[in-house]
Order: C-alpha cells, then sequence, then structure tokens
C-alpha cells in the first residue's frame, strides 16, 4: 500500500508533501484486501467456485439433450434424492412417493397368544423379541430394477433421536451372528443386506424388493425385533419407530413409511392397554378444557354450558363459538362464576344459574357466529 502511494507522490516536491499526506483520504479498514482464509473459513468469493460451477453446467450442456429428462415421474421424490438416506436425523414422514407405496399389518387382534399384532388406532406394531412380524408391502406399480426394502430404527422421542439403536450387551453377547448388534432382522432371505452408515454409525437392513406373486397384490418381507424395548443397556425403555424405505439400488428414496415398535413379552395384552389408555386420553382431554379458562386471545372460545335438567350430574362439555372480545369475556366470567360455585355447593350454584344469563341465550350466539373471528 505505502509502495503504491510512494509512487503516485515520487514526483511530487518535499514543501507540498505534507499538504498532499493530508489530502489524501485513508481507505477504511473494511476495504482493505484480507489475507484469505485468515480465519480458517473457506473464501466463498474465489473466483475459481464460480468457475467451477460454470464448468459444470458447461459439461451438462456438452453432454447433450437427454431425451429422456421430461420423461420422469412428476412426483418423482427429487427432495429424497437430494437428502442422503444415511442422514444425521432420520426422515420420519410418511411419502408414498411415485410408486404409491404402503404397508398393511396382518390383523392378529390382542389374544393372550398372540407374537406380533399392530394397532391401526396408534400405528404401532407390537411383537415379542425374535419372533417374525409379517408386514406387507404394497405398492401402486413396478418399481425400477433392483429396488431394495430397507428397514431402519430410530428413537421416537427428540432427547434419544441422535443415538443410534442396537441391542443390548446382554443379546449381542448370547448371539454369535454377525448381524447380532443389529435390533432389526430380515427373515426368510438369503440376500438381506446388513448395514451400518460410517458416519451416522445407524444401522438397517435390506431385501431385494420382490414383485407380488400371481394372483397377488402385496410382498411380504418378515422383520424380527431381536430385544426387548425394555433391555438395559439397550432400548431401555424409550420408544422407538421403524422406517421402511423403498429405494432404488443407487440408494435413492422412493417412498417412506413409519410406524412405532413396542417389543415385549404380551404384544397382545400391551395393545389393548395402550388402545385404552389412549382412548381415556382423548377423554381426559375433553374434559380438560372444562376445567381450564380459554386464554383470552384465543379465535374461538371454549365456554362449557350446562344442560337445564340434571346439571350436577352432567359431565359433557359443550364448546360455544363467541363472536367478539367483549362478548366472550362477558360469557367467560359468567362461566367462570358457575365453575367457582359449582366447586362452593350445589345449592349455591342453582341459585347463581336464576341470576346469571339463560344458557339459551347462548345457543343462540352459536348459531350466529359458526366461525368465530374476533379480533
Ligand atoms: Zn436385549
Amino acid at each position: 500500500m505505502m509502495g503504491e502511494q510512494d509512487s503516485d507522490i515520487t514526483h511530487v516536491s518535499p514543501e507540498s508533501f505534507q499538504d498532499l499526506w493530508e489530502t489524501v483520504p485513508a481507505p477504511p479498514i473494511a476495504t482493505l484486501p484480507s489475507i484469505p482464509n485468515c480465519d480458517g473459513l473457506p473464501d466463498p468469493w474465489i473466483s475459481g467456485q464460480n468457475m467451477d460451477i460454470l464448468l459444470m453446467d458447461s459439461q451438462v450442456l456438452a453432454d447433450g439433450f437427454d431425451e429422456k429428462f421430461f420423461e420422469l415421474p412428476p412426483e418423482s421424490p427429487v427432495k429424497d434424492f437430494v437428502t442422503p438416506p444415511a442422514s444425521t436425523v432420520p426422515v420420519t414422514t410418511d411419502h408414498p412417493g411415485a410408486y404409491g407405496f404402503q404397508l398393511r399389518f396382518q390383523k392378529s387382534g390382542t389374544a393372550k397368544s398372540v407374537t406380533s399384532t399392530y394397532s391401526e388406532l396408534l400405528n404401532k406394531l407390537y411383537c415379542q423379541p425374535a419372533k417374525t412380524s409379517p408386514v406387507e408391502v404394497l405398492l401402486s406399480k413396478e418399481p425400477p430394477a433392483g429396488a431394495v426394502l430397507r428397514a431402519t430404527a430410530v428413537y421416537k422421542k427428540t432427547e434419544h433421536v441422535a443415538e443410534v439403536v442396537r441391542r443390548c450387551p446382554h443379546h449381542q453377547n448370547e448371539d454369535a451372528a454377525e448381524q447380532r448388534s443389529h435390533l432389526i432382522r430380515m427373515e426368510g432371505s438369503q440376500r438381506a443386506l446388513y448395514f451400518e452408515d460410517p458416519h451416522t454409525k445407524r444401522h438397517s437392513v435390506t431385501v431385494p424388493y420382490e414383485p407380488p406373486q400371481l394372483g397377488s397384490e402385496i410382498t411380504t418381507i418378515l422383520l424380527s425385533f431381536m430385544c426387548n424395548s425394555s433391555c438395559m443397556g439397550g432400548m431401555n425403555r424409550r420408544p422407538i419407530l421403524t422406517i421402511l424405505t423403498l429405494e432404488t439400488l443407487e440408494g435413492m428414496v422412493l417412498g417412506r413409511r413409519c410406524f412405532e415398535v413396542r417389543v415385549c413379552a404380551c404384544p397382545g395384552r400391551d395393545r389393548k392397554t395402550e388402545e385404552e389408555n389412549s382412548a381415556k386420553k382423548q377423554a381426559d382431554k375433553g374434559a380438560k378444557k372444562r376445567k381450564s379458562a380459554p386464554a383470552p386471545d384465543s379465535t374461538s372460545a371454549r365456554k362449557p354450558k350446562m344442560s337445564s335438567s340434571t346439571e350436577e350430574e352432567d359431565k359433557d362439555v359443550f364448546v360455544l363459538q363467541v363472536r367478539g372480545r367483549k362478548r366472550y369475556e362477558m360469557l367467560k366470567d359468567i362461566n367462570d362464576g358457575l365453575e367457582l360455585l359449582d366447586k362452593d355447593g350445589k345449592t349455591k350454584a342453582k341459585a347463581v344459574k336464576r341470576e346469571a344469563p339463560h344458557p339459551s341465550s347462548g345457543k343462540r350466539l352459536m348459531q350466529r357466529g359458526e366461525r368465530s373471528d374476533s379480533d
């Protein structure tokens, strides 16, 4: 920098140097050229990188126009192609894709003796360890030759999702099989391949997709889960999901299906219990809504009200949509009062009921404001 300026002022007389020097504007620090990569980060403005992109484009053009370019199925899962199958956090959303990838489970019921049973209600498979669970694969059309089905297990909860699902040390040690650390096995196929991703260390198993046999529309794969969900040092009671993907031979995902799995001693009993608990939870949710007052800024106000005749026994919850904040606040105050008096005593509640506006006025409001857009 000094050199450049020196060369500019060498012909200037010494007397005027000081004046001239003061007129030279110092360049702001930010415009000074920095040492490339001095912070260890790649410089995004290195022209060579732009050149690479240009070269790539021209290479594509040089290859000529691919006539099959527009023949790709319109719903081709391009996104999945960009994301490698072994991403750090596996994707667990269902995606039927261009081949209409679906799963079906045999209806095994909840008898005590059942070794594997699936709950439609909870999208959850219950099975005994090391027992075969048939899973039916349904496609709407034939996938590309060499397509495979891959099964991967992943922890359901966010706080565990980073950890690889593997068998517990106890069960691993008493097994001599090469894939002894894998939780999921695919049975009945000599062509099952077991993978451990070099980066994420996640386990998966693939079998070649076989088209349905004559007269059938489904292909059945046989999954086995080799530990109990409760195994110490393994799943340790942490719920897992199984991801089944349909992939090309190169690993491009064509479709994905996901379901929860519980490996336990009594699949039938546990399924029944969990389905019942789920139903109870739904009912409790309704009851909670009745007890807790709705947030003032909620668009639709939920206001429980009592039926006129058997108010002490009536546990039903009604949703009332109210138009306008003022009206909502008013009705909420009335309801809060009624709830409070409910707690104090049934006789008092009756007395207030007569003073407060009759719930029938609420009925009229509900009809008028079917879609609440208060505020
Ligand atoms: Zn185990």
